[in-house]
């Protein structure tokens, strides 16, 4: 011990290392030597560690806010290269999660996303024209219950279908042929199957539940 007190040692030896530091910090072996034991004394502390970094962050939360903000806009440069580095590396995952996105019913919609979105909601919604039901996709519509259908695609223009699969609720949303909702539409909202049955020409030619 160069000192007696350790107190005064503490400092000496501090002093020390940062001036060792300083003068090997671009010596490889120094800094993979440096690197390796100080992630063994990491994984032999792990939870002691973690604990106190947690606390370190709590105790010091605006103080680092302030300098993660300096360092930001001092790095500006730096951050932006890194950015496009890592776009260009990790191209394929970014791709995939861009898919996923996209059939995870965000973003605009596309004729491809609309074949996508529609399969969805025949499975939600059901296959069939709720009232005839009439089964071939090119016949099927998306009834509003209550009402508001027009209001509806105003506001959200071609986004309804993603609404209706997110909201996934059958009491407000069913699966309609253009005939039974057109027909709804005329009607005071309830298909003329229903309330003209016995007004056809040829009676018994299709039959609604
Ligand atoms: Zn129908
Ligand atoms: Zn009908």
């Amino acid at each position: 011990m160069p000192y007696k007190d350790p107190e005064k040692n503490k400092v000496a030896m501090k002093v020390a290392s940062k001036k060792y530091y300083a003068t090997h910090k671009d010596d490889p072996d120094f800094t993979n030597h440096r690197k390796e034991t100080r992630r063994e004394w990491y994984l032999a502390h792990r939870e002691q560690e973690n604990e106190r970094s947690q606390l370190y962050n709590e105790t010091y939360k605006e103080k680092l806010a302030v300098r993660r903000r300096e360092y930001d806009i001092d790095n500006k440069e730096y951050i932006k290269q890194r950015t496009l580095n890592y776009l260009a590396s990790h191209k394929d995952t970014i791709k995939a999660k861009r898919h996923k996105y996209w059939t995870d019913y965000k973003g605009p919609l596309t004729k491809q996303k609309r074949a996508i979105f529609w399969l969805r909601v025949l499975e939600l919604y059901g296959d069939r024209c709720s009232c005839c039901g009439e089964d071939l996709r090119a016949f099927g519509t998306i009834e509003h219950i209550n009402g508001g259908g027009s209001e509806h695609r105003k506001k959200n223009n071609l986004r309804i279908l993603r609404d209706v699969i997110e909201e996934n609720d059958k009491s407000k949303y069913r699966v309609t042929c253009w005939n039974c909702h057109l027909g709804a539409h005329h009607n005071g909202g309830i298909c003329p199957h229903k309330t003209h049955s016995t007004l056809r020409v040829k009676p018994k030619v299709v039959q609604c539940e």
